[in-house]
């Protein structure tokens, strides 16, 4: 019997064992020996548990052919306590310090030709492997995982349709809390705050853009005091119990816009932003998308103020494969998920983003974001 977290669940045995299952099989198709997989997401992906990354190493050795192994220190073990190891028929292995953790790595893997280490695999643990596997090559794992972990099942898409969901009832209440005279930090403070009582475990990021600062994409919060008239982007999400995140943008105006400009930009990021949308189905290219949003954005005029990608894979990590971006000629498969948020940007003035996370369905697209996405003007 496996016990259980109740603050993670994890996937069920069955389903981890078959992600294991096709890592293996992914690692024999690049003709690489073992994935050796460090605390993250690939980590929790595998065998439902994330862990973390110190310096005394950690990893799971999956083999091509072969029983994986979770090396261990003992000391952080009871970390790991909840994955059903034996149903996953991986063995663990522990060590404590003065063991050569390397040599146990190496021992399981006799004399390897190549390797794949993690994308976030710590150097000090991918060079000390180096040494203890002879003359075997490394390579990153990140393209064999991602294989995998881009083609979401039912259940991972039930996570993201939930979080989705979470983050809708957070938007729907944010004239609440976006008032003029109020800081963006106090903002966010409150946005925070119902992140969490939404359904999230934390808040991972909250950008709250008034005014000018709306045209720095990545902006945080700051002291800036809200004004009327300003327009505010406001860009939420976080992870939910099961692992999955909510990623999504709307934008807000604090009262009528100050701007003589924004009603016309606005309407072209709207149609930018459903036509993207509208053209997601299975077989298409990745790249076709961000065409869909970016021309109508350059042809309005506006080409030179979109300065991102329309949209990232979103699952276990919040920026993931697939990149919806000029020169991805990846076609689209059922259970890929991902945002779709163009934005116009006026620097010095204001900006604007809309964003939802979609699926690609059998037939073409679920958005997991239902909230309107015509500029939410607040009575102020
Ligand atoms: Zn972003
Ligand atoms: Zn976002
Ligand atoms: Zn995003």
């Amino acid at each position: 019997m496996s016990r259980r977290s109740l603050h993670t669940p994890a996937p069920d045995a069955a389903a981890l064992r078959a992600r294991l299952d096709r890592a293996r099989s992914a690692a024999a198709k690049a003709d690489t020996d073992a994935l050796l997989i460090a605390p993250g997401s690939d980590l929790r992906y595998l065998i439902g548990q994330a862990g973390g990354s110190f310096e005394r190493l950690t990893t799971l050795v999956v083999p091509a052919e072969g029983v994986p192994a979770l090396v261990v220190p003992k000391l952080e073990a009871p970390g790991y306590a909840d994955i059903p190891a034996d149903e996953l028929g991986i063995d663990i292995l522990t060590w404590v310090d003065g063991d050569d953790p390397y040599r146990l790595v190496a021992g399981r893997l006799g004399k390897p030709g190549r390797v794949a280490v993690s994308d976030f695999t710590p150097a000090l643990h991918v060079l000390a492997l180096r040494g203890a596997l002879g003359a075997a090559e490394q390579i990153l794992a990140g393209p064999i995982v991602r294989e995998l972990r881009m083609r979401k099942d039912a259940a991972e898409i039930d996570a993201l349709r939930k979080a989705g969901a979470a983050i809708d009832r957070v938007h729907a209440r944010v004239g609440e809390w976006l008032r003029p005279g109020r800081t963006e930090a106090e903002v966010g403070a409150d946005i925070a705050a119902a992140i969490v009582e939404e359904g999230h475990d934390q808040a991972e990021f909250v950008i709250v853009g008034s005014g000018p600062n709306g045209a720095s994409p990545h902006h945080d919060v700051s002291e800036r005091v809200i004004e009327r008239g300003d327009v505010v982007v406001v860009d939420i999400g976080g992870p939910i119990p099961e692992g999955y995140n909510s990623d999504s943008t709307r934008t807000y105006a604090v009262g009528e816009p100050r701007d003589a400009d924004v009603a016309e930009t606005f309407a072209v990021l709207l149609e930018a932003q459903r036509a993207a949308v509208a053209a997601v189905r299975p077989g298409v290219t990745a790249e076709s998308i961000d065409a869909a949003a970016r021309d109508i954005i350059t042809a309005a005029g506006f080409g030179e103020y979109f300065i991102h990608r329309t949209g990232h894979g979103i699952g276990l990590d919040v920026h993931e494969e697939p990149y919806i971006i000029k020169g991805n000629d990846l076609p689209l498969e059922p259970g890929m998920a991902f945002s779709v948020e163009p934005g116009i940007y006026q620097a010095g003035r204001w900006g604007a983003r809309i964003e939802d996370i979609v699926v690609v369905t059998e037939t073409g697209v679920e958005s997991f974001n239902g909230r309107p996405h015509e500029l939410v003007v607040l009575d102020a």
